[in-house]
């Protein structure tokens, strides 16, 4: 079901090797641990976030160059088992057959092949790398490619930028760049804790939780108490969270090392009620406090509408070439991880600021000889945060909903979802279920037109860009289309 997605098509951008650190040598005192090693209790977590930038990183654009991303790894491997080897070159040739037989882009299945043959894979290619792993409802594959880019003005790093967020998908990432000291890895939210059995982190990011899929995911109740689980197998690792989000918060607020996120929430219907006893929490827009003690945490960073204030209460311009508050706080999660691996700030947001898609995500494509700008949306949340992000403009709308194995069954979600945002707004509705989406604009006075497919939706809508906000399989098939 990633097949069809792609990695950035944007060039690696890279240090000249004059300039070429390894990131031991960026390392802040307490982050000389090697990575998997636990922090012992007194040592404090780093300290790298809230540095303003000093003078020799003015300008710092200047300092970096772009290369093409062919550059490949010098360093074979070494000091490893005979099983491992042969795992991971029969996983590469697995991942390169698929790929030349159009098979997909073979991370998958070439994951799938070394961990069968190795199933200590992941933790070994984990091993002495500083790994940030992702996690949350929405936005992982954005952040995730955020961070990657971030990590990218210290040394190089490997991501899963497919999407293949389970363990075969580490694995394939890992195995990409066996010398890359630096990963971020977008991780299913039922899988996380998988991954911290199998070695520490560096760093963890929990963006969000909400329903999802619920005749697949769960509850979500229930996936927070297993990122909680997830966290409790990794102390020392640094955590990055959403204070916004009781659910996050119960997963995290056990844990020692915590910097909290403040972006607000737009969803709430997820957390009405507490985590942790159950008990009615309300209106968690402001500070909420649960009878129990959970409570919203202090913010180190809180973003605003145009960049990001720190604990000093400082602003951080953040200037994205992606739209949206959604994406302002995407890019506040990488910058302090950023910051947390030792990165320094003006180099890390040069590259989060020239982000302009993410898998295709945001990004402006031909559908039909039409140029669209192309919006996912998969579950309540996303669709809010989207429906957000488009009531800001008169370009004409086409919302497409299919409900296959991917997407999930059921979209009785329909209904959660404030449509009313669009009242009055022509749109065109398209995909499987086009026809239950346009019941539901009908209830929320939205004047919708069915069309049989996204090309015909765009034939009817006239003028400007048109946003095409889709779910997951009609996202993944109009990106197809795009590409062909
Ligand atoms: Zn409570």
């Amino acid at each position: 079901m990633t097949d069809t997605t792609r990695e950035t098509d944007e060039p690696s951008v890279d240090q000249t090797p004059a300039q070429r650190q390894t990131p031991d040598q960026h390392r802040t005192a307490d982050q000389h641990r090697t990575p998997g090693q636990r922090r012992s209790p007194e040592q404090p977590p780093s300290t790298g976030r809230h540095r303003p930038p000093g003078p020799d990183e003015r300008g710092a654009d200047q300092h970096w160059k772009v290369v093409p991303a062919t550059e490949r790894e010098t360093e074979r491997p070494r000091g490893r088992d005979l099983r491992t080897n042969l795992a991971i070159n029969i996983g590469r040739m697995a991942a390169s057959l698929s790929q030349r037989l159009g098979l997909g882009s073979g991370g998958m299945i070439g994951g799938r092949v070394a961990l069968t043959l190795q199933p200590d894979l992941l933790q070994r290619l984990a091993a002495g790398r500083r790994v940030v792993m992702v996690t949350g409802t929405n936005g992982k594959t954005t952040t995730t490619q955020m961070v990657a880019e971030a990590m990218r003005a210290q040394a190089p790093a490997v991501s899963n930028a497919t999407g293949a967020n389970m363990l075969d998908g580490h694995v394939a990432a890992l195995l990409t760049r066996l010398d890359a000291p630096f990963a971020a890895l977008e991780v299913d939210e039922l899988h996380l804790a998988q991954v911290t059995e199998r070695f520490e982190p560096a760093a963890m990011l929990l963006l969000n939780l909400s329903r999802d899929q619920l005749d697949r995911v769960g509850e979500v109740r229930t996936v927070a108490a297993s990122l909680q689980r997830a966290l409790a197998q990794a102390p020392g690792a640094q955590v990055i969270a959403n204070r916004d989000d009781p659910n996050i918060v119960f997963a995290a607020s056990d844990h020692p090392n915590v910097t909290w996120v403040s972006g607000g929430v737009r969803w709430r219907d997820d957390a009405l009620n507490c985590p942790r006893c159950g008990s009615f929490i309300g209106d968690v827009d402001r500070d909420w406090r649960c009878q129990c003690g959970l409570a919203r945490p202090a913010a180190d960073w809180t973003v605003t509408d145009t960049g990001v204030l720190d604990a000093e209460g400082t602003h951080h311009e953040l200037a994205l070439a992606l739209p949206g508050h959604v994406n302002r706080v995407n890019a506040t999660f990488a910058l302090a991880a950023a910051l947390e691996l030792g990165g320094e700030e003006a180099a890390a947001l040069a590259r989060i600021r020239r982000i302009s898609q993410a898998a295709g995500r945001y990004d402006t494509v031909r559908v039909g000889g039409r140029k669209v700008r192309l919006l996912l949306a998969k579950n309540p949340a996303s669709w809010l945060e989207m429906l957000d992000l488009v009531s800001g403009n008169d370009e004409p709308l086409v919302l497409v909903v299919n409900s296959r194995e991917a997407d999930g069954y059921d979209v009785s979600w329909l209904w959660d979802v404030d449509f009313e945002m669009l009242r009055g707004r022509p749109v065109q509705v398209a995909g499987d279920r086009a026809l239950d989406l346009a019941v539901r604009l009908r209830y929320a006075q939205v004047p919708a037109t069915v069309a049989s497919t996204v090309e015909v939706a765009l034939g009817g809508s006239h003028g400007g860009v048109p946003d095409v906000i889709a779910n997951y399989t009609a996202f993944r098939d109009v990106l197809t289309r795009s590409r062909r």
